[in-house]
């Protein structure tokens, strides 16, 4: 039994040090892959319920690795957060989508996401004010995506550059809301504009009172705060039919369009003057 629990030692010593080598692999190729131009952008239409007038796009970035192809932001956006190339890649992010959304007719807004060490990292700010002036977008028409798991390091701080952002002009909207320890008490705190329910509520709305319920205090609450909600990972007809029902400002989802790059949606994007 005893050289039986070694071979499974080494078994996963083994596993283990494949896993760490693999990360170091990525962590490395990382850190080029920007100015390899692997790196690019796709934009998800934001629909306001009442109308089914698109609002604005929320951007998602793609990494297509020469020889892995694309790699999932959920594998590598963890990676870049905590090798810290998130910075320089989460500044190039939101200056391609400033510069892109300056071109679009003016109602259309850009919601851009913000991971924890960009929140909490000292020039935040003033690279976003800078990405702003360079760029001409006006303020009002960016929105930076936080989750509240972004805030918790150092509240205070966080707290700060959200201030400081609000007074930029820039909007602020809280991502994937209901999947946080605090929900509540962050909404007091931070100073939020938005809040996007998570698209696992939505996604469970299909004939589910419980969850249905959850959906509609959640827009009870953005009311008796005068937050406008989003509601994410919109599918079916169904579903948005019942935020249509219940008063919900504005959706995103599969059913209203899925990421793509910002060519597909020319006929959104392009004015009349600007074409
Ligand atoms: P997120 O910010 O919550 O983005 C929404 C995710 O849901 C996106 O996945 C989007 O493609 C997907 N989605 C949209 N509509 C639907 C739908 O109707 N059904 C389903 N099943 N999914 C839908 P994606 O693009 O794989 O991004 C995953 C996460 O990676 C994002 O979650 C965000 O946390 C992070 N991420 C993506 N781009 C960036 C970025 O530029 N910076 C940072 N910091 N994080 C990013
Ligand atoms: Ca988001
Ligand atoms: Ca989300
Ligand atoms: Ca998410």
């Amino acid at each position: 039994a005893k050289s039986e629990g070694r071979g499974t030692y080494r078994f996963f010593e083994a596993k283990l040090g494949t896993q760490v080598r693999e990360r170091r692999l990525l962590e490395h190729d990382l850190r080029h892959a920007v100015a390899r131009g692997e790196m690019h952008l796709v934009y998800q239409p934001q629909t306001d319920v009442q109308t089914g007038a698109t609002i604005g796009f929320e951007v998602l970035l793609r990494w297509r690795h020469a020889e892995r192809g694309a790699v999932s932001p959920a594998v590598f956006i963890p990676i870049a957060e905590e090798s810290g190339a998130i910075l320089p890649i989460g500044e190039w992010v939101l200056r391609e989508a400033c510069r892109e959304a300056a071109s679009w007719p003016n109602p259309l807004s850009v919601a851009v996401n913000v991971s924890a060490v960009q929140v909490h990292a000292p020039h935040f700010v003033q690279v976003v004010h800078e990405v702003l002036f360079q760029t001409g977008l006006e303020p009002a028409r960016l929105e930076v995506e936080i989750t509240e798991t972004a805030l918790i390091r150092d509240p205070s701080r966080a707290q700060s550059t959200l201030r400081q952002l609000k007074a930029l002009g820039v909007r602020i909207a809280m991502d994937d809301f209901g999947t946080g320890y605090s929900s509540l008490s962050n909404l007091r705190t931070y100073p939020f504009d938005k809040i996007k329910i998570d698209g696992s509520f939505i996604r469970a709305v299909d004939g589910n009172e419980q969850t249905k319920a959850i959906v509609r205090s959640v827009l009870g609450l953005g009311r008796g705060l005068g937050l406008p909600v989003l509601a994410e990972g919109v599918e079916t007809a169904a579903e948005l039919r019942f935020l249509a029902d219940e008063n919900c400002q504005s959706a995103q989802g599969y059913l209203m369009g899925k990421p793509a790059p910002i060519e597909h949606f020319a006929a959104l994007t392009h004015s009349a003057l600007s074409s």
